[in-house]
């Protein structure tokens, strides 16, 4: 039985069916289809692409500079196509998507708020913000705030300069790219002796996150841990 809030809901479903964002084929009707309460990605995604999601079997992993990182997901199938569209096309229909993602993900890994005392976000340059409109790690960092009830730390971090863009790299020339100069802690009172988790949305050689980490921990960190959306494996 559909409780009274939910009507106006199925309403637009009648007036606008659902599709899925990847393939555009129509998703189940809430009316003819029981919604899986669990399964919130079905409001997003067919069941076939929902089966092209790779999730990372590894719950987490170990670099210099960070205690642990945990990635939800390997990059390829599903978050080929999901991550580009939301970064760098903005498509805001995908918004809800990304938060459902987070959201699995910290329950599936058993990422405990008891573990951290505050979320923080790989930060972009000004111009790289400008250019973007918007930073992903900081909506990630935002919705893993949420689900953990832990508090944002969204300013006094930043990132000082521009680097070449990661993804034109290759693997070495990555590693060199990034130093903890990149980043820099304003207010070293904000992160001084705290257990930071510090998120983005790909980690491919890890060597973003472990700048940024070094700079914490500089500024006096006690520890520094990633999440991460994505995994290149
Ligand atoms: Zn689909």
């Amino acid at each position: 039985m559909n409780k009274l809030s939910e009507y106006p809901a199925i309403l637009l479903d009648i007036i606008s069916p659902r599709r899925c964002l990847l393939c555009s084929c129509h998703l189940c009707h809430p009316l003819t289809h029981k919604r899986n309460r669990q399964n919130a990605l079905g409001d997003y995604l067919c069941p076939f692409c929902q089966e092209q999601l790779d999730i990372c079997v590894a719950d987490s992993t170990e670099l210099s500079q960070i205690n642990k990182v945990f990635s939800g997901y390997r990059y390829g199938g599903a978050l080929e196509q999901i991550i580009p569209a939301w970064k760098y096309h903005g498509r805001s229909e995908f918004f809800p998507l990304i938060e459902v993602l987070i959201r699995q993900m910290i329950f599936r890994l058993k990422i405990l708020e008891s573990d951290f005392d505050l979320v923080m976000a790989i930060p972009l340059t000004k111009s790289s913000l400008r250019k973007r409109d918007f930073n992903q790690a900081l909506f990630i960092a935002s919705c893993c705030a949420n689900v953990l009830g832990l508090p944002l730390l969204k300013y006094h971090f930043t990132k000082v300069l521009d680097t070449p863009h990661q993804a034109s790299l290759d693997r070495d020339a990555r590693m060199r790219n990034l130093n903890p100069d990149v980043f820099k802690v304003a207010r070293k009172a904000c992160v001084k002796s705290r257990k930071i988790l510090i998120c983005d949305d790909v980690m491919t050689t890890g060597s973003t996150l472990r700048a940024a980490a070094a700079a914490l921990k500089n500024a006096g960190a006690n520890k520094v841990s990633a999440m991460t959306l994505a995994r290149v494996e």
